[in-house]
């Protein structure tokens, strides 16, 4: 199918497409890199009147590592992957980027574009809700900060971003030291959105945990794991604690059906993805997915 008739317009500056979505406010819509927009056009699923075209501006695009990790909204999932900036401050970024699509849809597709199109199967809104991301939003009104958590949580392809703002930037705290990750997906093919994930990110002292988040995705909603990351703090890194993880994690998991498997079944693989993630995290076993 072709999409509805819309407008569009080409700006060059951050100010350009500020002004236009303030023009055009719910009529509007942003296009980043197009891998979610298009075939939403396509399939008439969207009917902007307006597209704002945001490629051409290239001040949306960088990444800069000075304490916090700052990322562009506009910088390519492909760029974002291959950064080594990116992997010194947080390696469980580009674990996690590896996992999107195929590497031609990495190359189009943007950050900014992966957290607000927000889907609850997408790896990035959860690892960034782990992370304790923040993102930044700009409008002819102003700019403001907002949590990963205010921003998508409850939320399915929707965030609390308004119609006439632009998101600009990610910011990520640095990561404490000593902290360690592991990521683990299952999808039925490789580039197919997963079924269930998690993220885990784990700090500890001796074999002390002192500090765990948790992301999960594939359910209604990408989610911290509370009971979880709960099981987790002050106890050993060990068996037991990742079973009463993985057990928490299934409680938590916003688990449901579809033609894929039954919300049962994700949360089993839950519950079996953060076990594997944390043994990833503590070094008890090797990396990889699945
Ligand atoms: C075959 C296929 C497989 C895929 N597999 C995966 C996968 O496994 N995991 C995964 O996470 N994703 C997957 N994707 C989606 C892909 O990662 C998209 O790139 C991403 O979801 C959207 O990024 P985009 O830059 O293409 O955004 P677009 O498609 O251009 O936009 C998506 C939405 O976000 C809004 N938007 C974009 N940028 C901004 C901004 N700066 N400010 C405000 N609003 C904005 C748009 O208005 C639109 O509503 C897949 C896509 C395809 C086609």
């Amino acid at each position: 199918m072709k999409p509805a008739v819309f407008d569009y317009s080409a700006p060059e500056s951050i100010g350009e497409a500020l002004d236009l979505l303030a023009e055009h406010g719910s009529g509007a819509k942003v296009l980043a890199g197009g891998q979610s927009l298009v075939p939403m056009l396509n399939f008439r699923l969207a009917r902007p009147a307006h597209l704002i075209d945001v490629n051409g501006v290239g001040s949306l695009s960088y990444i800069s590592a000075n304490g916090s990790l700052r990322i562009g909204a506009m910088t390519r999932l492909t760029a974002v992957g291959e950064s080594g900036a990116v992997a010194g401050a947080h390696p469980v970024i580009p674990a996690a980027v590896a996992e999107i699509g195929h590497r031609a849809i990495r190359n189009r597709g943007t950050i900014g574009g992966s957290v607000a199109h927000n889907d609850p199967a997408a790896e990035l809104p959860a690892v960034l809700m782990a992370l304790d991301a923040e993102v930044t939003a700009r409008s002819t009104d102003g700019e403001r900060v907002i949590g990963m958590q205010d921003l998508i949580e409850d939320r399915l392809f929707d965030t609390t971003l308004g119609d006439t703002e632009l998101l600009t930037e990610i910011r990520i705290p640095a990561a404490a030291a000593g902290s360690t990750f592991g990521f683990r997906e299952f999808a039925r093919r490789h580039g197919d959105f997963a079924l269930a994930g998690v993220a885990a990110v784990i700090t500890t002292d001796g074999s002390t945990i002192t500090h765990a988040a948790l992301g999960a995705f594939g359910g209604t909603h990408a989610t911290r794991l509370p009971t979880a990351e709960a099981a987790l703090v002050g106890a050993e890194t060990g068996d037991a604690a990742f079973a009463a993880a993985g057990a928490g994690a299934a409680a938590d998991f916003p688990a449901t059906s579809d033609v894929h498997g039954t919300a049962e079944y994700r949360s089993h693989l839950i519950n079996v993805l953060t076990v594997r993630a944390l043994n990833d995290a503590s070094g008890q076993a090797g990396g990889g997915n699945g």
